[in-house]
């Protein structure tokens, strides 16, 4: 049975296809946001949503944010993405991701999958067996296995360059940084911090995670709810999106907030109301790159990958120092001079 791909008609996205397969219980979404600086790459997320609307809304906004990480990344890489409806604990088979599989090969190439929230390293080798167009793999000649040490490095690089732009000071020791969500990312993170002498307070849903930070870091744990309150210097945001609203922002008492969670911000506004507080934002898709720099490496098929990757890291902290200082030189948001940055990047040239 093949699946039914049916085009969905957009003015802001290159390509966007419904994918549907009543045999298998499929219905999902890939995005292809823009191919202008290479295939477009993003992960492939299952998620139970509400409504096939949301699900829509969704890839459109994660992959018109793909297309601005991988340009801040400086890779050669466009933006898409990918969803499925669905719980992943329950309805994810193999038949499902083999039937989306040939939906994403029937693009030839200009989307190319890997994971995200709902996936694993197996159900990449499942797509595998339907399409090449496919990374994140844990076996094979440029398997990239998981992104989330290089991501935190990324992120812990940043929250270096952010604090000296803002403090003048690089050092982290006794420095108190509150870190939301101690998954794969903010585990390594707070691994970082904790080696660089930071202090750490610490959240999560999962309290036996949250246990495990207190013995293994030192780290104060707090309630979900509390985190935003709680006395830092910098909050981390790695948990989930949206955090960053007219709810918790009035909350913070931080000086910077640099973390890894994708779509931080609940809208453009929220960063103009950090910025109004005097809170330094460090755009969430550039500190949290270096897990697509990761994944690139085997897109791209780069035999020096540990090169490739440390010299990417190294850019990034560039670009964002640069971005941090256009926008105080302009007096104007992290955020605003991210995408303006990125947006010349794709600009075309002028002959
Ligand atoms: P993960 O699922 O491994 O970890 C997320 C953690 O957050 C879990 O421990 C979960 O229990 C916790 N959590 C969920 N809701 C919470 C809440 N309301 N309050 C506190 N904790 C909560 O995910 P991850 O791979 O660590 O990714 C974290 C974030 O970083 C996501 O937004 C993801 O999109 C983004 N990101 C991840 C990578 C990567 O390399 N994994 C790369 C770029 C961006």
């Amino acid at each position: 049975m093949t699946a039914t791909i049916t085009p969905v008609a957009t003015s802001t996205h290159e390509e966007i296809y419904r994918v549907e397969d009543a045999s298998v219980g499929l219905t999902g979404f890939i995005a292809v946001h823009s191919t202008l600086l290479g295939p477009a790459a993003g992960g492939l997320r299952m998620r139970p949503y509400v409504s096939a609307e949301d699900a829509l809304i969704d890839v459109k906004r994660l992959s018109e944010g793909m297309t601005y990480k991988n340009a801040a990344a400086g890779l050669a890489l466009g933006g898409g993405k990918a969803v499925i409806i669905g719980d992943p604990a329950v309805q994810k088979t193999p038949e499902l991701l083999r039937a989306f599989a040939r939906a994403i090969d029937s693009l030839n190439g200009r989307y190319i999958t890997a994971e995200d929230m709902g996936m694993s390293p197996a159900d990449m080798a499942i797509l595998a067996e339907e399409t090449s167009s496919v990374a994140g793999l844990a076996d094979g000649d440029f398997a990239s296995g998981d992104p989330s040490p290089i991501t935190a490095r990324g992120i812990f690089n940043a929250i270096r360059c952010a604090w000296e732009h803002h403090t003048g000071q690089i050092d982290l020791s006794n420095r108190v940084v509150s870190v939301q969500g101690l998954g794969h990312v903010g585990w390594y993170l707070c691994d970082l911090l904790n080696t660089a002498g930071a202090k750490l307070i610490v959240t999560d849903v999962n309290s036996a995670q949250l246990d495990r930070a207190v013995a293994t870091f030192g780290a104060t744990a707090v309630a979900p709810e509390d985190i935003y309150a709680a006395e830092a210097d910098i909050f981390a945001p790695c948990a989930i999106g949206g955090v960053l609203n007219s709810e918790t922002i009035p909350q913070l008492k931080v000086s910077l907030v640099a973390g890894g969670a994708n779509n931080q911000l609940a809208t453009p506004n929220d960063a103009i109301a950090l910025h109004k507080r005097g809170i330094l934002y460090a755009p969430d898709f550039v500190a949290n790159g270096g897990g697509i720099i990761n994944v690139a490496t085997e897109i791209l098929k780069i035999s020096n990958r540990s090169r490739f990757v440390a010299d990417r890291l190294e850019a990034l902290q560039v670009t964002m120092a640069a971005i941090l200082k256009q926008a105080k030189a302009d007096d104007v948001t992290p955020d605003a001079v991210a995408i303006a940055t990125v947006q010349a990047k794709m600009a075309p040239k002028a002959a």
